[in-house]
């Protein structure tokens, strides 16, 4: 697709190799996703292939080492790149399916676990024969973390777990779920994450859950009635499962910015080719003054939004990203998404809210970033917390 933003100012934070990358990213969309989209839309979740396919041309778990079949290069760069192709072609829903496992699940498999879990799990994930899910949110608790009641009650070996999960991204798909549950009563200290398989007594898939939108994804609620985990599914020490998420947020986020900033400006290309052609009152609809104005601004607004978050992901890659940063990154660059897709809907008239225009899954795919991930609401309560407030 042509560059309509300062193609004169290359993206520093990228180097030949990123780039290189980016162009498998897209061969990858144009052979694998393309042609699979509108049925994985239908089905409400992707295949499999998707996921092998992605391990195949090495697009998962980057970071995972070598001897546990990976390519060993902890580069959050290439994170961004898969986010910012999938965003922008429009395919948000099998890159966010793919970012779960990579940005999300991924630190969590790679940082806190022992080489004998690496061993079982790494592989797989790296492949893409294994698909990957984090349960944190539940029924009674969302932004509220610390109020999780899914609760995990050690015997012997092993952790008898019951609770309920909503919301779960890749929830249907999935060969493995990090869960967040409650071993003890203290607020934050009693959180511990447990890595729950498919196949286990008591461990079930329930609805797939039906959305606005980002409908090639699956979404479930899961459910655990005395299902017995393995105390070697623990990942790290017990009770330090709230600090864990706390530490993995951040990246959580900063993916979420990568893909907005991205998805708009596929939306912003798509649009101006849009008012170039359709003509009102004998003239492009986009030489209308109001358009004209509009389009300007959102186009600045755009640019302004990369920058900031290229900055923060070249802050992430040297590891100096703080949460704060990360929540401003997240909050600003999704509502600017959220605002771009309204506007620009708004500019193809009628036919924007036809479903076989690309527009239409753009603002509906765009409204549930200011949401997961942490809402923007709480991204400001983090920021005025930074702020001394
Ligand atoms: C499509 C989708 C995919 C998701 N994927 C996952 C996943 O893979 N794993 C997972 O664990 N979760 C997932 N979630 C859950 C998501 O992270 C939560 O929905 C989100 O954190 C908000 O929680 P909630 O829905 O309980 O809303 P609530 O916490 O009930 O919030 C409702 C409203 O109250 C506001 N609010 C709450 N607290 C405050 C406050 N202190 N100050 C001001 N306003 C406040 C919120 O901002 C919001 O506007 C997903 C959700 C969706 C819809």
């Amino acid at each position: 697709m042509t560059a309509l933003f300062d193609t004169t100012a290359p993206r520093s934070v990228y180097e030949d190799e990123h780039e290189q990358f980016r162009e498998t990213v897209t061969k990858f969309l144009e052979s694998v996703v393309a042609p699979n989209f509108e049925r994985w839309e239908a089905a409400k979740r992707p295949d499999r292939e998707l996921f092998s396919a992605a391990g195949e041309h090495g697009m998962l778990l980057f970071g995972t080492p070598e001897r546990f079949g990976g390519a060993g290069v902890d580069d959050f760069r290439f994170n961004a790149i898969l986010n910012e192709e999938f965003g922008r072609a429009g395919f948000a829903s099998a890159g966010l399916s793919l970012a779960l496992q990579n940005d999300v699940v991924g630190p969590y498999l790679t940082d806190l676990t022992s080489d004998e879990q690496k061993q079982r799990w790494l592989p797989g994930l790296t492949d893409g024969s294994l698909v990957g899910a984090i349960a944190m949110t539940e029924p009674g608790a969302g932004s509220d973390l610390s109020g999780i009641r899914t609760r995990a009650v050690r015997d012997g070996d092993h952790y008898v777990l019951n609770g309920a999960k909503t919301f779960i991204s890749n929830g249907q798909n999935c060969d493995l779920v990090v869960v967040a549950a409650r071993t003890s009563d203290d607020k934050h200290k009693g959180m511990s994450l447990l890595v729950v398989e498919e196949g286990t007594p008591g461990f079930e898939k329930g609805r797939n859950l039906d959305k606005l939108g980002l409908h090639g994804q699956d979404t479930s609620e899961l459910s655990f009635t005395d299902a017995r985990v393995p105390v070697a599914n623990r990942l790290g020490q017990e009770g330090t499962g709230f600090y864990s998420l706390m530490r993995n947020l951040p990246q959580e986020r900063l993916s979420l910015a990568t893909s907005a900033v991205a998805a708009a400006e596929g939306v912003l290309e798509r649009t101006l080719q849009y008012v170039n052609d359709r003509k009102a009152f004998g003239r492009p609809i986009g030489t209308f003054q109001h358009s004209r104005f509009l389009l300007a601004e959102l186009a600045t607004e755009l640019d302004i939004a990369r920058v900031f978050t290229d900055h923060c992901v070249s802050l992430h890659a040297q590891r100096k990203l703080t949460a704060a940063r990360a929540a401003k990154a997240k909050w600003w660059t999704t509502e600017l998404q959220v605002r771009v897709a309204d506007r620009c809907l708004q500019l193809h008239g009628g036919y924007g809210y036809m479903r076989e225009y690309p527009i239409s899954r753009a603002f509906a795919d765009a409204r549930i970033q200011t949401i997961y991930g942490g809402t923007t609401e709480i991204m400001k309560e983090i920021i005025g917390k930074d702020l001394g407030l």
